[in-house]
């Protein structure tokens, strides 16, 4: 049988039930070596499913959304499970997250106020004068944004106190007033 495929075919399709019940036999009771033939095949495995989202990527995303949509209670939960379940260090790595980009912006401002010179950290921000404002960097650095994205923003800004941010901005609103 081994050296014909199209009798192996034939064979597979006349009992065809009991083929796959006794591969799932097999499979069930030799646990280790299905482990080990994932572990063999595993870059085949990887190049055939690379070859099957390159032709069926689109199919394969609209199924992932629609399953997505039709359990979203099933995501809720499991994500609240999460949390639930790893609290402590979901805090724990967004504070340090915090406090490394907050740590850059501190670098960015450590020049002090463009205006009157004041170096005290507190009292610095980053008054934007280049480009298009996406967001304040404050709101950046708790929204923990990637670092390109910050570094990008902090390029449009120039470096003010609290007091000389206030004053140049009302001068520039009565410019363009
Ligand atoms: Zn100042």
């Amino acid at each position: 049988m081994s050296g014909d495929p199209a009798a192996k075919r034939r064979y597979y399709e006349r009992n065809r039930e009991a083929v796959i019940a006794a591969t799932a036999a097999w499979q069930k009771a030799n646990p280790e070596r299905m482990v080990a033939s994932r572990r063999r095949n595993a870059s085949k495995r990887a190049a055939y499913d690379r070859t099957r989202r390159a032709i069926h990527g689109d199919k394969i995303r609209a199924q992932g959304r629609a399953y997505r949509a039709a359990h979203q209670e099933m995501y809720r939960a499991y994500g609240a499970a999460y949390y639930a379940a790893n609290r402590a260090r979901i805090i724990e790595d967004s504070a340090k997250a915090r406090a490394i980009r907050s740590a850059f912006v501190d670098a960015a401002r450590a020049g002090g106020c463009v205006d009157c010179g004041n170096k005290h950290l507190g009292v610095l921000q980053s008054d934007h004068v280049r480009g298009k404002k996406t967001a304040s960097i404050a709101w950046m650095v708790g929204q923990r944004v990637a670092f390109p994205t910050l570094f990008a923003e902090l390029d449009k800004c120039e470096t003010r106190c609290a007091n000389c941010h206030v004053l140049v901005t009302a001068q520039r609103r009565k410019k363009v007033a």
